[in-house]
């Protein structure tokens, strides 16, 4: 059955007189999400107090809603589970991948991956000392870089700033004939179109859900560890991901497969709004979500560049090379956003000057695409954006 969007739309909470395209930062509230966290904290931990940890199925919720996401991404089964950050399960990654490739010392990225990945990267390097290190390329230049010096290729499938995407399956096997690891962050990618990790080979991933997964701010990263390296040392050696947290043996001894990559205590309250989020995509096909996202996104496009010739398009044209998000240049991006904010449009602003709008069919449709160019038209046309209070920067933009 195709997925029905307006039904999709209606499970989100979004205020009044809003487009919202910037999903891709932050995903609305779920309305089912309120009810589900009020129970948590009620029901759960107000009534059970510590027996929740049993009772409610507390203590598996990380593997549980793992597997949710597991589907979404492609992995097989008990190989994904959610903690921490993404930034520090980009670090797991890295560091089991290194492990796994004793005599290379080469982390390859691209320059406009994440700083985030990159800051990880560099200081996993540092602390590991020796002659390990980073070392970045252009996006389009990454395939020519893989040689056998690489330990392990660590990649953001689709960039935040460009939304332009890369190819996994390309890129992992490039990966793996020189003898390198493949890592995939898959924060702009997981939720807004199909991937599939164990099809592409991918022998880590990991990404956020607060973005395009509506978990909400807090929301906790996950990894995904493919099942021929479920003996990889997990790199974070927390009680969580030892085989019997409740020995309290003296002695670490890894738990089985992504299990270990469990650190501490998982946050249960914030996971039980990513549980209701993770309800909307039941019955959503991820090919229907490309399908839309790629025509919202053409939409996009073609009125923007139509009616605002001063902005200049940074995200690819060809399909293959998009994700979810459409992206422009302009040397006062910042207080042109502000301008739009103001005006009910809200997507947003990434340094130095790249005008970002997230195209998210879960809950965007054409007429919020329209609205948006007319929007953006007007700010443009009239250069409504000039003006002293929408060039004050904000702590996040
Ligand atoms: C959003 C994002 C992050 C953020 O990581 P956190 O640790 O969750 O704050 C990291 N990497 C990429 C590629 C991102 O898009």
């Amino acid at each position: 059955m195709p997925t029905d969007f307006r039904r999709t739309k209606q499970m989100f909470d979004l205020p009044e007189g809003i487009v919202y395209l910037d999903g891709n930062s932050l995903g609305p509230l779920p309305r089912a999400a309120s009810a589900r966290i009020s129970q948590a904290v009620t029901a759960e931990w107000g009534e059970m107090l510590i027996g929740g940890w049993n009772k409610a199925g507390w203590m598996e919720q990380p593997a549980r809603l793992g597997d949710r996401i597991g589907r979404i991404i492609g992995a097989e089964p008990g190989c994904t589970v959610l903690g921490d950050t993404l930034s520090i399960k980009v670090w797991q990654a890295l560091a089991s991948s290194l492990s796994l490739r004793p005599d290379r010392r080469i982390i390859l990225s691209d320059e406009g991956n994440f700083p985030s990945d990159l800051y990880m990267a560099e200081g996993l390097a540092q602390m590991l000392g020796g002659d390990y290190r980073l070392v970045t390329v252009p996006p389009e230049r990454v395939a020519d870089a893989i040689d056998e010096s690489v330990a392990v290729l660590m990649l953001t499938e689709v960039d935040y700033r460009t939304g332009r995407r890369h190819d996994m399956a390309d890129l992992t096997r490039r990966a793996h004939e020189s003898g390198a690891l493949a890592i995939w962050d898959l924060a702009h990618s997981a939720g807004a179109m199909p991937v599939d990790v164990a099809a592409g080979g991918a022998d880590f991933a990991c990404g956020c859900t607060y973005k395009y997964l509506n978990g909400g701010p807090g929301a906790p990263g996950f990894i995904y560890v493919a099942p021929r390296h479920a003996d990889a040392i997990p790199a974070l050696s927390g009680w969580l991901g030892h085989d019997a947290p409740f020995a309290f043996e003296r002695t670490y001894r890894p738990g089985a497969g992504v299990q270990r990559m469990r650190v501490g205590t998982p946050p249960v309250i914030q996971m039980a709004a990513l549980e209701s989020a993770l309800d909307v995509w039941d019955d959503v096909d991820l090919a229907d979500i490309r399908a839309a996202s790629l025509a919202l996104s053409d939409r996009f496009i073609a009125g923007i560049e139509a009616a605002c010739p001063d902005l200049t398009l940074a995200t690819p044209r060809d399909h293959a090379q998009r994700g979810s998000q459409v992206s422009f240049r302009h040397a006062e991006g910042y207080a042109i956003m502000q301008a739009l904010i103001a005006r009910g449009l809200i997507g947003d602003f990434r340094a130095p000057d790249i005008l970002r709008f997230g195209l998210t069919p879960l809950y965007i449709g054409i007429e919020d695409v329209d609205r948006a160019i007319a929007i953006l038209t007007e700010v443009m046309q009239g250069g409504l954006w000039d003006r002293p209070e929408y060039k004050v920067r904000s702590a996040v933009t």
